[in-house]
């Protein structure tokens, strides 16, 4: 029997999950694995900045444009499932409701690890609640007492991608993932968000310092081998292992 391998993405709105885990995203796609992407909101009032800025625009026209770019930035990375919740932003809230609907997501991806944003945040209080949410979905998919009969979550692994000004987050990378072989998708779907374009250099730059810190780590892990691109992870619960 073949397992399938799944993934499952929790980002606060729609273009997180392209600058910070693209690379994740593309390389377990090659990889076989099946990827979810949950946007909790499109970033419409918080994230979009350059579409406000034209006359006559109205909310309804920066969620389409939002969805058009999260949906070509996906297609391109590989993802299996995009999953637009249109939940809001800014401040983005969950019902009860809405956290039963992204545990009935959770339950049917069945990930074999997760992804979300830093536990901290100040300057983008959405995304440290985006986290706060991912953490409480996967405890009540966990819990044989919610609908009771459906397939619980076992533990998977959630990753924390690495936010902007990663030092005023507390955050801090225990793993790093070559991404080298798929650099030139995550470029794409970078090169997708057109309302940012004053970042697609600088998460170059980010993957480059990312591959140096790769390979420094990289002699008793990974065969010494060098690395152009990389994105670095920090993971909340402990692994479980057969060796060190
Ligand atoms: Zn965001």
């Amino acid at each position: 029997m073949t397992e399938n391998k799944t993934a499952l993405v929790i980002s606060a709105h729609a273009a997180d999950f392209v600058w910070r885990c693209g690379g994740a995203i593309a390389l377990h796609a090659a990889k076989g694995y099946a990827v979810t992407v949950v946007c909790l909101s499109f970033g419409e009032r918080g994230e979009s900045a350059k579409l406000w800025k034209e006359p006559g625009m109205t909310l309804d026209r920066v969620k389409d444009a939002r969805r058009a770019e999260s949906e070509k930035a996906a297609q391109a990375l590989g993802v299996h499932d995009l999953i637009e919740l249109d939940l809001g932003d800014y401040p983005l809230h969950l019902e009860r409701e809405d956290k039963f609907r992204l545990v009935e997501v959770i339950r049917k991806v069945q990930p074999s690890f997760m992804l979300s944003h830093s536990r901290f945040d100040p300057y983008n209080t959405d995304h440290m609640y985006a986290t706060q949410v991912a953490l409480e979905c996967r405890m009540i998919a966990q819990a044989w007492g919610h609908e009771p009969g459906q397939k619980v979550l076992g533990a998977p692994q959630l990753y924390l991608f690495e936010p902007h000004q990663t030092e005023q987050m507390g955050w801090k990378p225990d793993t790093f993932l070559d991404i080298t072989p798929v650099w030139d998708r995550k470029r794409a779907a970078i090169e997708c968000m057109a309302g940012q374009e004053h970042l697609w250099d600088y998460y170059t730059r980010v993957a480059e310092n990312r591959a140096n810190h790769f390979m420094r780590n990289s002699g008793g892990q990974s065969g010494g081998r060098k690395a152009k691109y990389a994105e670095g992870f920090q993971s909340i619960f402990p692994r479980t292992v057969d060796e060190l």
